[in-house]
């Protein structure tokens, strides 16, 4: 997007620009003992920049909702004491004007925030006329054009240390995932937004421990700029989020594990690769349009012989022969099933039109 070509990149002076940006520390500051504490442990393990909520916005009411002021001191001793730069998120003009007075590096607005209009332009409001990079989280529901809305916000107020944070997507029932990671959204995001990094945060994607390392490692795969993750010096006590945080010495362990992709070396191999798919889709949409003539020729049929558009059976037959046949050729059969259902009513919705036609 023409409005975006300004954006600058999110460095920080001694922090290596060519590897990917990892921001770590606890879900919330809970106590001065327990944030020094991480804060230590993760500096000797090479974190750079230290994350902590200070403002937590929870679900439910009683829960704990954050330390309020007091932590932001607690920050400013991090800072002292390690080094490293702090990171904390914001959800309201106070809490920017607080985060800036305490001098906090860098700000996050968090999923819920992002999702409302409202507080983004509160908060886009209070940061016009600073210099202080900023993240955007994905809202918790999948609007791209949402989360590009918030995004334009805080542009508009003269952010240009801008960035955004994939921490996945709720959704209703129980999941792998406590937030999927629907990996188009962010994709699609990169291709409206191409230089604005993309952080990828496995703790609220994956909600628990196990699944750090492998989400962190597709990410890296799928080309992110940097890692957000949750570490406390004692998980199992924390007081919100205790499933998904690591201990200091666990995510180092994740990290040094980690394969970080060469973007430059694969550029050119990725060249030819992608002819080849575009090849693909060209036979696939060659052969999508072939379907749809043969389908309105069946529609003509049926409307000629007077016979109703669904036939339940036939449409039962294709589905379980068709992803039976996923199966052989190592596609996923959920995949197939979306594939055919997206495929059976396109081609259902030709048939409607012809009989429409004969209904004017
Ligand atoms: C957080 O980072 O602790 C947080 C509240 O995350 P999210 O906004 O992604 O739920
Ligand atoms: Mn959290």
């Amino acid at each position: 997007m023409e409005q975006f070509k300004d954006l600058q990149p999110i460095t920080f002076p001694g922090v290596d620009p060519n590897q990917p940006l990892v921001i770590a520390g606890p879900c919330s500051a809970e106590s001065e003992e327990q944030v020094l504490k991480t804060a230590h442990q993760l500096a000797e393990n090479g974190i750079k920049v230290f994350r902590a909520g200070i403002w937590k916005p929870r679900t439910k009411p009683g829960g704990f909702e954050g330390v309020g002021l007091k932590g932001l001191l607690w920050m400013h001793q991090v800072k002292k004491e390690t080094g490293m730069y702090t990171a904390t998120e914001v959800a309201t003009h106070e809490h920017v004007n607080a985060a800036l007075d305490a001098g906090i590096d860098l700000l996050w607005i968090g999923a819920r925030t992002a999702a409302n209009p409202f507080a983004m332009q509160d908060i886009a409001d209070a940061l016009r006329g600073h210099d202080v990079p900023v993240l955007v989280k994905n809202p918790v529901n999948p609007d791209i054009e949402l989360w590009i809305g918030g995004i334009q916000r805080i542009y508009n107020a003269g952010i240009r240390k801008l960035g955004a944070i994939h921490r996945g997507f709720s959704s209703y029932g129980k999941h792998l995932y406590r937030n999927e990671p629907q990996w188009h959204i962010p994709v699609e995001l990169h291709r409206r937004i191409p230089d604005i990094p993309i952080i990828c945060d496995p703790s609220h994607m994956g909600g628990k421990r196990e699944l750090i390392s492998p989400i962190a490692q597709q990410s890296l795969d799928m080309g992110v700029d940097g890692l957000m993750i949750e570490c406390h010096c004692d998980p199992d006590n924390a007081l919100s989020d205790n499933k998904q945080q690591l201990t200091p010495e666990n995510l180092n362990i994740i990290l040094n594990a980690l394969v970080v992709r060469d973007t430059h070396m694969s550029t050119e191999n990725l060249a030819s690769l992608r002819q080849h798919i575009d090849q693909c889709d060209n036979e696939l949409l060659e052969i999508l349009a072939k379907r749809m003539r043969v389908a309105k020729e069946i529609g003509t049929f049926k409307k000629e012989h007077n016979m109703q558009i669904v036939q339940a059976a036939r449409y039962d037959e294709i589905m379980q022969r068709r992803v039976k046949q996923a199966e052989s050729l190592g596609l996923s059969p959920e995949f197939m099933k979306e594939v055919m259902q997206a495929i059976h009513e396109e081609s259902v919705k030709l048939q409607l039109s012809l009989f429409e036609e004969e209904n004017k």
